[in-house]
């Protein structure tokens, strides 16, 4: 199809997610092409740097040559398998055994599925089902953060908290609670990080406490938050929530969609504070995007929760997909990239020269805060440093450096209160961050240049 039929008939077919379609309709779409390494290539033959790693899965980045080896491979010899009726396929059995391995030692049972929306609601249905199956059916309420992002199921999306989430949808439910998220730059207390820690302990040991501890289930959170702004706790912050949910008993569920497969430094932020939650939801780089699929991980305790507490009934949660083993073949491939591929060691490398080129914008104009760890990293704009006032809506910043950046051939997420979210491939080199951040400074020169945003300030 020509470009223009294929940017009119995605306008008047193709529903985008988490986008105002009136705006979509208006702007059309930009066609992506193919890819290679670190860049992409769109339908108007524009090179573009992904700083983005696609939506912060692309971890291994493009073209890796043996991944569509397994995947063609395992797509001639078994091209599906069902979990269900007791049969199953070697790679997913073998993935299973590799994520136990390599996962925190309290996670031993893993549950497949397709991404980690599905991921996030299988855990939601799994808690809820232990606690039945156990006698305990009280404990319904789950508590999250605010800013969070748990993906977008009729259930999960309540325990997101972002507000077009909720809005229209009837979300959150009764039973879905959120707490200050620990947001350094916007909170009271600051880089202090104990104060920071014992505000958020704080915080839920007294929601529990309003709720009665026998009526809460879990507590849900992102090692880091990412849709929300790329909010970096302090080191020991994962911890103390971890522990504060055991003394109040309740489930600790550590969502590592985005910070998992490297993308913090270790294979999962968990790993960096030996913290081991009782659930883990994982996807995007486990397959790192080449094959849709996430996994729910749980301890044994659990696991074994379920299993006596319905020994003569069926668990009636399933998937088509679950275990699907092209994608389980992929997963085993990327695992061994991570590892023998040396990208997980080249991501550590790596992290310095991406904290330092964040951090170097600092000094620009525009630029109030610089956060991240590992390759997950985050610009925040501001109108006034000192009282971190950011800008009139109406100014639409976040439109206008998203189309800055396209013109200097850079990929990345501009939210829409002023963040700006990056989240490098693990195989960049120097040369490609050099890129990246020369890119980025052109691309916020460009918009200061711009007399409305100029006047802004
Ligand atoms: N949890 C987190 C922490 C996420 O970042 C995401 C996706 N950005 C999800 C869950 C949902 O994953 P998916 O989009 O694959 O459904």
């Amino acid at each position: 199809m020509p470009i223009q039929t294929l940017i009119e008939s995605d306008r008047k077919h193709l529903i985008h997610p988490v986008i105002n379609y009136r705006a979509h309709e208006a702007r059309g779409v930009t066609v992506l092409e193919s890819a290679h390494g670190a860049f992409l290539r769109d339908a108007n033959g524009n090179e573009l740097l992904d700083a983005f790693s696609g939506l912060w899965c692309v971890n291994v980045g493009y073209g890796q040559d043996s991944i569509v080896k397994v995947a063609t491979e395992q797509m001639t010899r078994l091209p599906y398998a069902t979990g269900y009726f007791h049969f199953g396929s070697a790679p997913a059995i073998e993935l299973a055994e590799k994520l136990v391995d390599l996962a925190p030692a309290s996670l031993q049972h893993v549950y497949f599925t397709l991404g980690g929306s599905d991921a996030v609601d299988s855990a939601l249905r799994f808690i809820t089902h232990y606690y039945n199956a156990t006698g305990r059916p009280a404990k319904k309420h789950m508590i999250a953060l605010q800013r969070g992002y748990h993906g977008s199921s009729s259930v999960g999306a309540g325990l997101t908290a972002l507000p077009a989430f909720h809005r229209n949808f009837n979300l959150p439910l009764p039973t879905q609670h959120h707490l200050p998220s620990p947001y350094a730059y916007r909170s009271a207390h600051g880089n202090d990080a104990q104060a920071l820690i014992a505000a958020s302990v704080g915080a839920l040991e007294a929601k529990v406490a309003e709720l009665g501890a026998e009526n809460v289930a879990a507590f849900f959170c992102e090692p880091i938050q990412g849709s929300g702004g790329v909010i970096v706790p302090p080191f020991g912050w994962l911890k103390a929530m971890r522990e504060a949910c055991r003394k109040l008993d309740i489930l600790f569920v550590a969502d590592e969609v985005i910070t998992g497969f490297g993308r913090t430094g270790p294979l999962f932020a968990c790993a960096a504070e030996g913290v081991e939650p009782d659930l883990m939801t994982v996807a995007k780089g486990l397959t790192s995007g080449y094959a849709p699929m996430g996994a729910v991980l749980m301890s044994d305790a659990v696991y074994q929760g379920i299993a006596d507490g319905d020994a003569t009934a069926i668990v009636g949660h399933g998937h088509t997909y679950s275990a699907h083993p092209v994608s389980a073949a992929i997963g085993l491939e990327v695992m061994r990239l991570y590892h023998e591929g040396g990208l997980l060691a080249n991501g550590v490398a790596q992290g310095p020269r991406f904290a330092a080129g964040l951090d170097a914008l600092l000094a620009h104009p525009l630029v109030g805060d610089s956060r991240h760890r590992g390759l997950l990293g985050a610009l925040e704009l501001v109108a006034d440093k000192d009282s971190k006032e950011g800008f009139d809506p109406a100014l639409k910043l976040s439109e206008r450096i998203a189309a800055s950046a396209y013109q200097n051939r850079l990929v990345f997420r501009a939210f829409g209160d002023n963040i700006l979210g990056f989240a490098p491939a693990l195989c960049y080199t120097a040369d490609e961050f050099d890129l990246l951040f020369a890119r980025l400074k052109k691309t916020l020169d460009d918009v200061l240049d711009q007399p409305e945003v100029r006047a802004a300030l």
